[in-house]
């Protein structure tokens, strides 16, 4: 991906100005408290289609708290959230999967009485046309929608690697392949945008050269991937640009090289200049 596939923030506007492509993506100075706590302090940025940004920065920087706010888990208190140049802030989180931002979470809430397949079908059924009438009558077009859901099932848990597991008590699975599953629910939507919660956390290290390979994967596959994530070796191999939050702020957003060198990145993560 060429760098210039990524957008920096610049102005804050949803960029449907004349002569400037709408970003797929973009927050403009979200706000989020709880009580007292600034959990999210105007965070700006917007990005293109396509690519990896990484959001980085110490415990309590505001990193699910700003995946929360994207897709619809808390509503911002300021500030505005535009996908596609639709505002989407404070949309439910369902409408926001449907039109196209899907998820992750750190610890992946699996349904624990279904089968790995049946879990990855789940994440299908937000995009099912199938209503209550024609689910009364099963009309051919329920079977038909049943079919697709099934197929669109297996083929996401082919491209993370379970479709050997679908069968299997989803119980059984190891945690690498738990969040490897979550991948795969979170792809049943077809998002454009999918927002990764410390994927690689728990993961070992072969876990997580798969894991890499399958984001990049996504990438070629036209995807835009956010993810928050603390392994920085990790981070820093796979994107091309990374933004940096403490204490709900954004401090700083560029390149993997950029953002090594940054005093205030340094100060945050060690507590100190160096
Ligand atoms: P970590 O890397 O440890 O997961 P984080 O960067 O994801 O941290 P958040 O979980 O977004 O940070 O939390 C940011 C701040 O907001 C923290 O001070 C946290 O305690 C607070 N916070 C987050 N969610 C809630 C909530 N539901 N209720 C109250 N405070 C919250």
């Amino acid at each position: 991906m060429a760098d210039s596939e990524v957008l920096q923030h610049n102005s804050g506007q949803t960029g449907n100005k004349a002569g400037e492509s709408i970003p797929l993506f973009e927050v403009s100075q979200i706000e989020r408290y709880f009580g007292g706590i600034q959990a999210l302090s105007r965070v700006s940025f917007k990005l293109k289609k396509k690519g990896i940004v990484s959001i980085i920065g110490p415990n309590g920087a505001g990193k699910t708290t700003f995946i929360n706010v994207a897709t619809g888990t808390y509503y911002p208190n300021k500030g505005d959230v535009y996908f596609k140049g639709q505002n989407i802030s404070g949309l439910p989180a369902y409408k926001i999967a449907q039109l196209g931002i899907s998820r992750t979470f750190q610890l992946e809430e699996l349904f624990s009485n279904m089968t790995v397949l049946e879990n990855a079908m789940v994440g299908c059924h937000t995009k099912s046309s199938t209503g209550m009438f024609q689910a009364g009558f099963r009309l051919k077009s329920m079977r038909m929608d049943e079919n697709r859901i099934l197929d669109e099932a297996l083929e996401n848990l082919k491209m993370v690697g379970l479709e050997h597991k679908a069968a299997e008590d989803v119980n059984q699975l190891p945690l690498g392949e738990r969040k490897m599953l979550g991948i795969a629910r979170s792809l049943g939507v077809r998002p454009d945008l999918i927002m990764l919660d410390e994927p690689a956390g728990g993961l070992a290290a072969h876990e997580i050269i798969k894991l890499g390979d399958l984001v990049q994967e996504l990438v070629e596959n036209g995807l835009a991937v956010i993810m928050v994530e603390h392994n920085m070796p990790f981070v820093m191999s796979i994107s091309k640009r990374i933004i940096v939050l403490n204490y709900g702020t954004k401090i700083a957003d560029g390149t993997p090289d950029d953002v090594r060198t940054d005093p205030g990145v340094i100060k945050a993560y060690l507590g100190e200049e160096d």
